[in-house]
């Protein structure tokens, strides 16, 4: 992390706030939302690494991206079998705190109108987020 960098909540809770992590390995680590769009549970997944948001990823940043879905997927999978969830990224500019996170929700999300809008069109998926890398680099290499 540079000097520079102003406060982060998801640094300062990785760095300060071990209390607040439900899991964690070398790469990326897992807190509850206390925003409750699910009425069953609404997690977010970080890297560990200060990545700002989806669009200073590179492709060197797929597989930490896997390791994201993986340990998202596990965690809920874990609490809750047999359900549906929803994973997404926030892509700018509609992000709350300036630290990429993965957010996954147990469905059915609770509110409809707050479903709509921050879960619902404003969510995208991991396989456009991939996609978006992919692209970028081909530019860079023509
Ligand atoms: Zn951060
Ligand atoms: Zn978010």
């Amino acid at each position: 992390m540079n000097k520079q960098q102003p406060f982060c909540e998801f640094c300062d809770i990785f760095q300060n706030k071990k209390n607040q992590i439900i899991f964690q390995n070398d790469f990326v680590f897992a807190i509850e939302d206390i925003d409750l769009a699910s009425s069953q549970r609404h997690i977010l997944v970080c890297p560990i690494k200060h990545i700002e948001n989806s669009s200073y990823l590179t492709k060197n940043d797929l597989q930490l991206l896997d390791e994201i879905h993986k340990v998202c997927e596990q965690i809920l999978q874990k609490s809750h079998p047999g359900k549906e969830y929803k994973y997404g990224f926030h892509i700018p500019p509609h992000i709350s705190i300036d630290h990429l996170h993965y957010h996954g929700i147990v469905l059915p999300i609770r509110d409809q109108f707050f479903g709509l809008v921050k879960f619902g069109r404003l969510l995208y998926p991991m396989s456009y987020i991939k996609e978006n890398i992919l692209q970028q680099n081909a530019k860079k290499e023509e």
